[in-house]
């Protein structure tokens, strides 16, 4: 049995060691290039995820593949003392910097920090009010397995909310987009974290994830209701929601 590590085709087996190193050669780094590579967007992107997950004071968050914890911090401010947010990653090193940096921030009280994978989630049924995987999903070997084990730790009347690297709509855009991806991104990342692997990583996996249509399939294949998408930077992103019932 293969998969893909962007382009390359590899068994399943090796993947997450793949996605692993990535993630352990970046983490330290990582940071400093989402705010350079997305020139800031990237906060506004997760703003909108934010504004979107409905969550309120008590509620129960986990913020899957959840690396450096821009949305855990976010979460933990809105759930308040009576609320619990779990920032889980399958990646220590991603997970550590993350933990430091939100005690740095002051956050704590309410964050729980898990080591787990988002296909088998260690979690029971019904757990949650609001999911959220935010640049996760396409790292994830099997992703119909993360969304049914999402589905499963999901309250009934829970959001389950994807925000990914999807497909733009417009030819001219996406050419544009394409250059910037394959050519200036790697370079960036040679300069500023030395690795410029990783980044062509990233442009590749982007282009082989599933595009906002299929995802949208794919999450009501897990059981899923109500999915809808909104496309954002015209679609180099897009965010999908869904509720379980
Ligand atoms: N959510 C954060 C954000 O938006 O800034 C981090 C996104 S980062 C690009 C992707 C994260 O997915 C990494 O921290 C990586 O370790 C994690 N990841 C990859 N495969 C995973 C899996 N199977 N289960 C859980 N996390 C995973």
């Amino acid at each position: 049995h293969t998969t893909h590590f962007g382009y390359q085709e590899v068994a399943v087996e090796e993947k997450a060691s793949r996605v692993a190193h990535v993630f352990d050669s970046v983490a330290a780094r990582y940071d400093v290039m989402n705010d350079l590579m997305s020139m800031g967007i990237h906060r506004l992107w997760k703003r909108l995820t934010i504004e979107r997950s409905g969550v309120r004071p008590g509620h129960s968050v986990l913020d899957i593949a959840g690396g450096t914890g821009d949305l855990t911090a976010k979460f933990s401010r809105m759930v308040g003392p009576r609320g619990r947010v779990i920032l889980a990653d399958i990646n220590e090193s991603m997970l550590r910097v993350g933990r430091n940096k939100l005690l740095d921030h002051g956050i704590g009280g309410n964050v729980e920090y898990v080591q787990a994978n988002a296909e088998c989630l260690p979690f029971p049924d019904n757990s949650f009010d609001c999911i959220t995987i935010a640049f996760g999903l396409r790292n994830v070997t099997d992703k119909d397995a993360a969304l049914r084990s999402m589905t499963r730790t999901l309250k009934p009347g829970g959001r389950l909310l994807v925000l990914e690297f999807s497909k733009p709509a417009n030819p001219l855009f996406s050419r544009a987009y394409d250059e910037y991806s394959f050519r200036l991104l790697p370079k960036i990342g040679e300069l500023v974290a030395n690795d410029a692997d990783s980044y062509r990583y990233l442009a590749e996996s982007i282009r082989m994830h599933p595009d906002q249509d299929a995802l949208k399939a794919m999450m009501e294949d897990a059981g899923l209701e109500r999915v809808e998408y909104t496309n954002l930077t015209g679609g180099i992103v897009a965010l999908h929601r869904g509720i379980k019932l």
